[in-house]
């Protein structure tokens, strides 16, 4: 069986170094905000190319802390609406929601599955006050479009960065191309530790501060509180770990554009539709998302000769019963991508004849 994903496989090259990290951690007899998340964080805004990252529990709460600090400053109120992709993975969607906040969904380009910008600005009103650009599946979402009706309605403009540690537009990394963007480090994320953890990312320096802030209860100081804030730190284990991973990052992700580019050129099928890629290295192929009309029939056919695949994802968050206001909403693209996506493995240490069984089959089919 090809697993779709191999966590042990994708740590394996690590292996040594993580064991040193996790060693020096547990010696060190300091676990929480010490030294090691001090270093991930200088190491991975340097990375990004902005001034600031925060270490947090998850992308989850890294997207809600965000939000929070805006309200915090007053730049947003209980009940604004926040603009997001309506076919984005619930999380962003829930962030929007836990932080008092109202989502508004927008429907993706049927051909990239990021956000639409044609359609951004009919959903804008008086209410609005940030737009969450998700790059799903690795792909930038169209951040000149964005930004240019962002300023044009004095909105603030995120990025969902969770699927794109890594990938570029227009020369500038994820994580730099908004007022701030938020990532997840769940272990099958492009940079995944070996529990949960998450980063902000910005080039505003009070932004940075309250988030850092508000997920330590509100307090900079301690015993000292200034916000209401929750818990939501990134731990030293974690950190450590993301510090050994960073480095390998980009050697990654060579790794993913190959076999990316391997699936684009070999995959002939005329039921199988393949992903539209702008720049195969400046997509960070978090996945490879095909789309079929006959798609559960092509998961089946997939399962039965050996390969493993996921959808990203089943069913549309506003389909979903904790969105039961939602279910009303007309979202016939978001609604077809949910019907036909596949996403076939493209883990790291993938085998080049696992990746050639996979073209074949899929060739057959
Ligand atoms: C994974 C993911 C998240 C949530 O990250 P967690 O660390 O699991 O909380 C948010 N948004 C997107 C697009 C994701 O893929």
């Amino acid at each position: 069986m090809i697993p779709f994903l191999d966590l042990k496989r994708i740590n394996l090259n690590y292996r040594q170094q993580m064991n040193e990290a996790i060693q020096r951690v547990l010696d060190s007899g300091w676990y929480i905000r010490g030294k090691e998340c001090e270093a991930f964080e200088r190491e991975y805004a340097a990375y990004c190319g902005t001034k600031y990252c925060v270490g947090v529990a998850n992308g989850l709460d890294a997207i809600r802390l965000v939000l929070l600090a805006y309200i915090e400053q007053g730049v947003m109120q209980q009940g604004d609406e926040v603009i997001v992709p309506a076919n984005t993975f619930v999380a962003s969607i829930l962030a929007i929601s836990q932080a008092g906040l109202t989502p508004v969904l927008v429907e993706p380009d049927i051909n990239t599955y990021n956000i639409d910008p044609s359609l951004v600005e009919e959903k804008i009103t008086p209410r609005t006050k940030a737009i969450l650009a998700v790059h799903l599946y690795g792909q930038i979402s169209p951040m000149d479009e964005l930004s240019e009706i962002a300023s044009k309605h004095n909105l603030k403009l995120l990025e969902d960065a969770a699927q794109a540690h890594g990938a570029i537009y227009r020369g500038r990394k994820a994580g730099n191309l908004s007022d701030a963007a938020t990532f997840s480090f769940y272990p099958a994320k492009n940079l995944g530790a070996i529990g949960d953890a998450g980063a902000v990312t910005t080039n505003d320096s009070q932004l940075a501060a309250l988030v850092k802030s508000i997920a330590n209860y509100g307090s900079d100081e301690k015993y000292v509180f200034e916000q209401k804030g929750v818990n939501s730190r990134l731990d030293e284990l974690q950190a450590a770990v993301l510090s050994v991973k960073l480095k390998g990052i980009d050697e990654d992700s060579k790794q993913r554009h190959r076999n990316a580019q391997y699936y684009l050129d070999n995959i002939k099928n005329e039921k199988i539709i393949l992903p539209q890629v702008t720049n195969m290295e400046e997509h960070a192929f978090h996945l490879f998302v095909i789309r079929t009309k006959q798609r559960d029939k092509l998961q089946q056919y997939l399962l039965d000769n050996g390969i493993q695949t996921q959808i990203h994802y089943p069913i549309p968050p506003h389909k979903q019963q904790a969105y039961k206001e939602l279910s009303d909403l007309s979202l016939p693209i978001t609604e077809l991508i949910h019907n036909e996506v596949l996403s076939i493995p493209l883990f790291i240490g993938i085998t080049e004849a696992e990746v050639q069984k996979i073209v074949e089959t899929l060739n057959k089919w």
